[in-house]
């Protein structure tokens, strides 16, 4: 049998080699990328991280405070939202590019520093799971972007990446022009979870967080199922 040392090293060549043939270069300014990034040092510094946050949810505060209004008055069933970045300037237009005009080497960008930020913050729960696309939505795109950013922040930190255990089985309409409550009421038992593990901890891995709403639903669905804790992972908060 050949040894995980073997399959390492195998992957630290190919790694080598794709930066010899594909040296990073930034997708915005295409300079020369920096630190292994397809950014530039320049480019990396437009994003921008919020000074104050809600300590569960990670809405931006105006001041130092630890929790927002909204959970305090009704805390919500996941146990922390943690983001890089706020969603405008490089950060959106990172997701959209992504998104949009299907740019999968944005995933591995976006995968790589959230990789980093996570292993600095000495984060290790026992699985990552993408925010799931409904089937019929999944054809339509033909990826799913959040499952391409936990491909490469599961091969960058080694934690499992559990595939086709959570799944959308309700093809909810697009949440853009709704109120929290109805956000909220749209999403109900919009997902399933069956596990096949016992997972106590789990990250869930989104591009940006908006409302909160879905990931919510997510954790509450998951917490049902006997899963302690619930981060969701996401690149930017809006
Ligand atoms: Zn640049
Ligand atoms: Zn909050």
């Amino acid at each position: 049998m050949l040894s995980k040392s073997f399959f390492k090293k195998i992957d630290n060549w190919s790694t080598i080699a794709q930066s010899v043939l594909y040296p990073p270069t930034c997708f915005i300014c295409e300079q020369q990328g920096h630190n292994g990034l397809d950014l530039c040092l320049q480019c990396f510094k437009e994003l921008n991280p919020a000074r104050y946050s809600c300590l569960i949810c990670d809405i931006k505060l105006p001041a130092e405070s630890s929790l927002c209004g909204r959970c305090l008055k009704n805390p919500p069933s996941f146990d922390q939202v943690i983001t890089l970045y706020r969603y405008k300037g490089l950060a959106q237009h990172l997701i959209q590019s992504l998104k949009f005009q299907s740019k999968h080497s944005c995933a591995r960008t976006l995968g790589q520093l959230m990789a980093h930020h996570f292993k600095s913050l000495n984060k290790n729960p026992d699985a990552l799971i993408a925010v799931p696309l409904h089937p019929k939505r999944l054809r339509e795109r033909g990826f799913n972007q959040c499952d391409l950013i936990a491909q490469h922040i599961h091969h960058e930190l080694g934690i499992p990446l559990i595939h086709n255990q959570l799944k959308r089985i309700i093809n909810t309409q697009s949440q853009v022009s709704l109120t929290a409550k109805e956000r909220q009421k749209n999403l109900k038992n919009a997902f399933r979870y069956l596990p096949t593990h016992d997972i106590k901890t789990i990250a869930l891995i989104d591009d940006v967080v908006t409302t909160g709403s879905t990931a919510n639903e997510i954790a509450k669905t998951l917490k049902k199922q006997g899963v302690q804790r619930v981060e969701i992972w996401a690149f930017a908060r809006a």
